[in-house]
């Protein structure tokens, strides 16, 4: 019975903090609907958190079949990351083998959404999106062991919901 009190009183909390984290996200009032089934992970480890810009310096990188280039593009697609930026969503690019696109991480007192991927993003790993190339550059690499993720049940449906509000309709 105390059990049971104690994981629906974290459960509220989270849906909470989620609403307030949308307004962060969003500035806006609307509650992505997506986001009020989600379930919160804390790992036991400790993040390594790096930064990078929407530019070319820091999405292109040299192949054995050439350059890949994704300067100003979303790995979820569709979205560029300076348009995100100006809608106030903060990015975040993670491993998507551990977290899926569309889940929430709280890190540093700020929620972002994971949109985005990198090759160099693996395991416990955030690459935090920032405005401009010297502000990650100064970021460099920095490790946190209060990182928390909380994964919708829907993380696609948080990935449309930001979509229908940059404009984005399904074809
Ligand atoms: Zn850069």
């Amino acid at each position: 019975m105390m059990r049971r009190v104690i994981v629906s009183a974290i459960v509220v909390w989270a849906v909470a903090l989620l609403a307030f984290a949308y307004q962060d996200l969003m500035s806006g009032n609307n509650l992505i609907p997506e986001l009020s089934h989600t379930k919160k992970l804390q790992y036991n480890a400790t993040w390594k958190i790096t930064a990078y810009c929407p530019g070319r310096c820091c999405n292109s990188r040299l192949t054995e079949n050439g350059i890949e280039d994704y300067t100003n593009s979303a790995a979820v697609g569709g979205l560029t990351l300076t348009g995100l930026m100006d809608m106030g969503v903060h990015v975040v690019a993670v491993d998507p083998s551990i977290i899926p696109l569309g889940s929430i991480i709280k890190y540093n007192d700020t929620y972002y959404v994971a949109l985005d991927t990198g090759s160099a993003i693996k395991g416990c790993t955030l690459d935090i999106l920032m405005p401009e190339h010297r502000k990650a550059h100064d970021f460099g690499i920095q490790y946190c062991d209060d990182v928390e993720v909380f994964i919708p049940e829907n993380p696609r449906g948080v990935i449309e919901a930001i979509k229908a509000k940059a404009g984005i309709r399904k074809p």
